[in-house]
C-alpha cells in the first residue's frame, strides 16, 4: 500500500501520435485530462524563437512552424540513422534529422534563433515531462514513478531508450508494459465479472501511425500474449495522407496551383483532412474549408464517407493480413477467438470495423473500452498492482508477455542460430552451449541478433562482445555456455562462460550503439531542467505582459465609462442652470449637493475598480 501522502504511480501510454495518462484513484482508473480538458495529448514538441511548446499548443502552431515542430519521435527512438525505416520516415517529415555520433539520429531544430540538436529520447522526455506535470496538477503532489507502455515489437534498444527518456524527464520508469497487454488488462477488468474459463482475445490496435495485432489468452486474471503481428507503418496518418493527396489534386484542378512543394500549405491541409476524417466516422458527408490555403487562396470542398473509403480501401484491407499471421503463429483458427477488442483512434472508422467483423464472420466487436484510453488504462492498473494498491480484483491480475522476435547468435557462415524463439513468455532465461570452429581458437566473438531470417545479415544486430582467454584446444572442444536473460521489461542481457576450463568470463551485452551514455543522460537531465525553467521564465513574462495589458485596458474602459457618466451629469446641471437662473439659494445648494454626491460615487467606484480589485 502506498504510504499516506505518497503519490500514486501513473500509467502512461506514450503513443506515436497521441499520449494518454491514467492513475488508480478511489478504487478505479482515472484518465487525467490536461489543462485544455483533453484526455489525450498530441505527442508533439515545437520550438519557436521565443518558447518551447508541448502537446496541444505545439500541434496548433504546426502549420506556421513546420520545420521546428517535432512529432512521430517514437519512430526514431532506439533506432539508428542508417535503418531503412528511419531513412523512409525522414522523407515524410518537415523537420530535419541528421546522423549523430554512433549513427544516432539527431533532430535539428531552430530554437530562439539558434540551431539545436536533440536525440529522440530528449524529445520523448519533453512529452513525458508535460504528462508528469498534467498528472501532478491533477493529483496535487509530485509524481516520481511511472509504468510506460511500448509496442510489443519494440526491440531491446527501443525499450532502453524509452526508459532513458523517462529518466531525463525525472520519471522513474518502474516497468515497461507491452501495449496489447495493457489493453488486455483494461478489457479483462471490464469483462471479468462475466468471464468464464479461458478466453482468447484478439487485440486490434490501429493508431495514428502503427498497427498491431495481438492474440492474448486470459483466464482468471492471467494474461498471456500468444502472438503479435502488425505493420509499423500503417495508421490514421496514412489515411490522412491519402485524403491530403486527393484534395491537393482537386485544388490543382480547380485553382490551377500546385501546393505539393509548400510544407506550410500541406500541414494546413493535413490538419483539415484529419478533422474531416474524424467527422466521417459519424457522418456520411463533411466539408473541408480552409482560409488562405495557398498564396492567399481560400479553399472549400466536400468529401463523403464513400470517397474516403474508396481512397483507403487497399490500406483498410491491409489491416486484415496481420490477423491471419497472428492466428497462424498462435496455431489458432479464427473461430477460436472469443473476443475482438478495438484499440487506437483509427478503429472508430466504420469500414475498418466492418472488414474486421466480416473477417470474424459477423462477430460482435468489443468497443466498450474507449479506444484512445485503453492502453493508459491498463498501464495505470499495472501501476496500481506494482504499488500494492488497487482492489483484490486488480491484485489478481498477472501479466505475461512474449518476445516479439527470435533472439540468437551468429554462428559460422553468418547463420542465425536462435537461442530464444519468438513468442517466448518473458521474463525468461535460455542457455545454449557453443564451441570454437578452428583449432586453438583463443576467443569467440558473440554477436547477438534478433529476427526471423536464417542469415544474420537480414536480421537486426543488438550487440556484440568478445570472450577471450580460451586455452588452446582442438575445434569443437571448448564448451562456451551462452545465456540469454530477458527481464520483465523485455530488456535482454547476454552472457558467455567458458565451461571447459571452469573459467568464468561473464559479459553483458549493452546497446552501446545509439544508446545514450550515463554522461549523456546526466547532461540531458540538466538541459531538461534548463528548458523547463526557461519555459517557466517565458510563462512569467507572458503573464506579466498580459497583466499590464489587461490593467491598461481596464483603466481605459473604466475611465471612459465613468467620464461619460460625469459628462452627462455636467450637461444636465448646465441645462438646469440655464432654465433656473432665478432659483433660490436652497435650490442651488441642493443641486450642488446632488452633483457632488454623484461625482463622489463615481470617483469612489473608479478608485475601487482601478486600485482595489
Ligand atoms: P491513437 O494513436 O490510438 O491515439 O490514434 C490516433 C489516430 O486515431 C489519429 O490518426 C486520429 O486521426 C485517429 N482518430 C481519432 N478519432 C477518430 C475517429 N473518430 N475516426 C477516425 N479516426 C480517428
Amino acid at each position: 500500500m502506498a504510504g499516506e501522502g505518497e503519490c500514486p504511480i501513473i500509467g502512461i501510454d506514450l503513443g506515436t501520435t497521441y499520449s494518454c495518462v491514467g492513475v488508480w484513484l478511489h478504487g478505479r482508473v482515472e484518465i487525467i485530462a490536461n489543462d485544455q480538458g483533453n484526455r489525450t495529448m498530441p505527442s508533439c514538441v515545437a520550438f519557436t524563437h521565443t518558447e518551447r511548446l508541448i502537446g496541444d499548443e505545439a500541434k496548433c502552431q504546426v502549420a506556421m512552424n513546420p520545420n521546428n515542430t517535432v512529432f512521430d519521435v517514437k519512430r526514431l527512438i532506439g533506432r539508428r540513422f542508417s535503418d531503412v525505416s528511419v531513412k523512409d520516415d525522414i522523407k515524410n517529415w518537415p523537420f530535419k534529422v541528421i546522423a549523430g555520433p554512433g549513427d544516432k539520429p539527431m533532430i535539428v531544430i531552430n530554437y530562439k534563433g539558434e540551431d539545436k540538436q536533440f536525440a529522440a529520447e530528449e524529445i520523448s522526455s519533453m512529452i513525458l515531462t508535460k504528462i508528469k506535470e498534467i498528472a501532478e496538477a491533477y493529483l496535487g503532489s509530485t509524481v516520481r514513478n511511472a509504468v510506460v507502455s511500448v509496442p510489443a515489437y519494440f526491440n531491446d534498444s527501443q525499450r532502453q531508450a524509452t526508459k532513458d527518456a523517462g529518466l531525463i524527464a525525472g520519471l522513474n520508469v518502474i516497468r515497461l508494459i507491452n501495449e496489447p497487454s495493457a489493453a488486455a488488462i483494461a478489457y479483462g477488468l471490464d469483462k471479468k465479472a462475466t468471464a468464464t474459463g479461458e478466453k482468447n482475445v484478439l487485440i486490434f490496435d490501429l493508431g495514428g501511425g502503427t498497427f498491431d495485432v495481438s492474440l492474448i489468452t486470459t483466464e482468471e486474471g492471467i494474461f498471456e500474449v500468444k502472438a503479435t503481428a502488425g505493420d509499423t507503418h500503417l495508421g490514421g496518418e496514412d489515411f490522412d495522407n491519402r485524403m491530403v493527396n486527393h484534395i491537393a489534386k482537386e485544388f490543382k484542378k480547380k485553382k490551377k496551383k500546385d501546393i505539393s512543394g509548400d510544407p506550410r500549405a500541406l500541414r494546413k491541409l493535413r490538419t483539415a483532412c484529419e478533422r474531416a476524417k474524424r467527422n466521417l466516422s459519424s457522418t456520411a458527408k463533411t466539408t473541408i474549408d480552409i482560409d488562405s490555403l495557398y498564396k492567399g487562396i481560400d479553399f472549400y470542398t466536400t468529401i463523403t464517407r464513400a470517397d474516403f473509403e474508396e481512397l483507403n480501401m487497399d490500406l483498410f484491407r491491409k489491416c486484415i493480413e496481420p490477423i491471419e499471421k497472428c492466428l497462424r503463429d498462435a496455431k489458432m483458427e479464427k473461430r477460436d477467438v472469443h473476443d475482438v477488442v478495438l484499440v487506437g483512434g483509427s478503429t472508430r472508422i466504420p469500414k475498418v470495423q466492418q472488414l474486421l467483423q466480416d473477417f470474424f464472420d459477423g462477430k460482435e466487436l468489443c468497443k466498450s473500452i474507449n479506444p484512445d484510453e485503453a492502453v493508459a488504462y491498463g498501464a495505470a492498473v499495472q501501476a496500481a498492482i506494482l504499488s500494492g494498491e488497487g482492489n483484490t480484483q486488480v491484485q489478481d491480475v498477472i501479466i505475461l508477455d512474449v518476445t516479439p522476435l527470435s533472439l540468437g547468435l551468429e554462428t559460422a557462415g553468418g547463420v542465425m542460430t536462435p537461442v530464444m524463439s519468438r513468442n517466448t513468455i518473458i521474463p525468461a532465461m535460455r542457455e545454449q552451449v557453443f564451441s570454437t570452429y578452428s583449432d586453438n581458437q583463443p576467443g569467440v566473438l558473440v554477436q547477438v541478433y534478433e529476427g526471423e531470417r536464417t542469415r544474420t545479415r537480414d536480421n537486426n544486430l543488438l550487440g556484440k562482445f568478445e570472450l577471450s582467454g580460451i586455452p588452446p584446444a582442438p575445434r569443437g572442444v571448448p564448451q562456451i555456455t551462452v545465456c540469454f536473460d530477458i527481464d520483465v521489461n523485455g530488456i535482454l542481457n547476454v552472457s558467455a562462460e567458458d565451461k571447459s576450463t571452469g573459467q568464468k568470463n561473464k559479459i553483458t551485452v549493452t546497446n552501446d550503439k545509439g544508446r545514450l551514455s550515463k554522461e549523456d543522460i546526466k547532461k540531458m537531465v540538466q538541459e531538461a531542467q534548463k528548458y523547463k525553467s526557461e519555459d517557466e521564465g517565458h510563462k512569467k513574462v507572458v503573464r506579466a505582459k498580459n497583466a499590464l495589458e489587461n490593467y491598461t485596458y481596464k483603466i481605459r474602459n473604466t475611465v471612459t465609462d465613468e467620464k461619460k457618466k460625469i459628462d452627462d451629469a455636467i450637461d444636465q446641471t448646465m441645462l438646469w442652470l440655464d432654465d433656473n437662473q432665478l432659483a433660490k439659494v436652497e435650490e442651488f445648494d441642493g443641486k450642488m449637493k446632488e452633483l457632488e454626491n454623484f461625482c463622489k460615487r463615481i470617483f469612489v467606484n473608479m478608485y475601487r475598480e482601478v486600485f482595489l480589485d
